[in-house]
């Protein structure tokens, strides 16, 4: 590729034969004609498998690997993974529904999110999930609910942070924040919860997102750790289980370099030996989404028109924005970058030609990569975007401009 223009750490790793792209041990020619109509994403579930165990072996064997649905909520893909993780976590009665079709025990699903209604209290509780109380009043509502189906309810408290994930790329604590419950005022509530008929199963505590910096991630379960100490001793109650959230991220963008995971291993070891110490029957969770995902993905779609506008190249696809909101730069990106892009079906060493690829929406927005070099293309050629596995069609606007939505397929 041209010198000139900045690496995906993605694009060193592809698997190519004969100039094609190859996922799930088939070629990406003969994955089209079996989903049998572009544009769609598919997920590699042998990469998935892969990425668990990558997990397992660096991460301290006490941990509980959790998946974070919300990153990609597949039915398909969720029952891949229950084989694989020791529990979910859900944000909707729709991903919670999803989780219970799995052979997952209840017990090691934890629903989470800053507004739960009434009804998905009441389902929760009859579903015996954990819930991942998030205020005081909801604490409320859940001891209602339980009262209601004579159940004692299970439930988890989501802690607020006193500190931030440094150099995250989305911060969900420290602060003031919709999420959980200051960490301040959580000891007071822990010494009414046993009063309370509920059954108390732990701490909850997910400080960001995304982030591909070794030191930040360590400093960030340290300090989570500690507080879930501080809190317990505050408390004068024991912390049977703590989630110490995840963030760990993927580089999507030219010049990220992937997470050193056994760096954070070690360091995680360290802090797993000092914690039972403390509590030596503590239970310790981590929580995952993108990471384990988000690159066992791609999402496929086609070169519809070729044009050219006072010098520059416009790829037109039958995908954009409205399948793939990430890949258009507008889900939360500040300045847009470029996800790694490629013409799936030619890809060869030089890149001749420097292209804009966009979808068919009338709007600016509707760009899927920006002045990228790629091997040439020509109308029926297949664009292909990696790193799609997580927060894609789920996080799309695909109603925006009513055309078809794209198939998804594991394979
Ligand atoms: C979104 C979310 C996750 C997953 O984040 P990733 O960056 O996909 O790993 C995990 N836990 C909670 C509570 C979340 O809201």
């Amino acid at each position: 590729m041209n010198n000139s223009f900045p690496q995906h750490a993605a694009l060193e790793s592809l698997d190519v034969k004969d100039g094609c792209l190859q996922i799930g041990g088939m070629s990406l020619t003969r994955l089209v004609q079996r989903v049998g109509i572009t544009p769609f994403y598919a997920y590699d579930r042998k990469k998935i498998s892969e990425r668990v165990a990558l997990l397992r072996r660096y991460m301290p064997p006490e941990i509980q690997l959790y998946y974070a649905m919300k990153a990609n909520p597949m039915p398909a893909v969720v029952q891949h993974l229950a084989k694989l993780v020791d529990g979910m976590d859900v944000a909707s009665m729709g991903e919670m529904k999803v989780a219970l079709d799995t052979p997952i025990t209840s017990h090691r699903i934890s629903f989470s999110g800053p507004g739960k209604r009434l009804e998905e209290l009441r389902s929760a509780v009859a579903s015996d999930v954990v819930i991942n109380v998030e205020s005081a009043s909801e604490m409320e509502r859940v001891v209602q609910c339980g009262e209601e189906l004579g159940m004692l309810p299970r439930v988890s408290i989501r802690v607020n942070p006193d500190f931030e994930l440094q150099s995250s790329g989305m911060k969900m604590g420290g602060g003031a924040k919709p999420f959980g419950i200051d960490a301040e005022q959580v000891p007071s509530l822990l010494q009414r919860i046993s009063t309370l008929g509920l059954n108390f199963v732990g701490l909850h505590v997910f400080s960001g997102s995304q982030n591909l910096n070794t030191s930040a991630i360590c400093e960030a379960q340290e300090k989570t750790i500690r507080l879930a100490t501080k809190i317990a001793h505050q408390a004068g109650v024991a912390i049977p289980w703590l989630n110490i959230g995840g963030g760990l991220g993927v580089p999507y963008f030219p010049g990220q370099h992937p997470l050193d995971l056994a760096a954070v291993g070690e360091r995680l070891h360290g802090l797993v030996y000092d914690i039972k110490q403390i509590f030596p029957n503590i239970e310790i969770a981590m929580e995952l989404g993108r990471y384990i995902v988000a690159e066992a993905g791609i999402y496929v779609c086609r070169v519809v028109e070729r044009k050219t506008s006072r010098g520059q190249i416009f790829l037109v696809t039958d995908g954009g924005m409205h399948h793939h909101l990430a890949a258009s730069g507008n889900l939360g990106q500040v300045i847009r970058k470029n996800f790694p892009v490629l013409i799936g079906n030619k890809i060869h060493q030089n890149a001749d030609d420097v292209v804009t690829i966009v979808g068919p929406l009338c709007t600016p927005l509707d760009i899927l990569a920006e002045q990228i070099p790629v091997t040439r293309a020509s109308i029926g050629d297949l664009v292909v975007v990696l790193q799609s596995g997580a927060y894609g069609l789920t996080a799309s606007p695909v109603a925006f401009l009513n055309h078809p939505e794209p198939i998804e397929v594991l394979v």
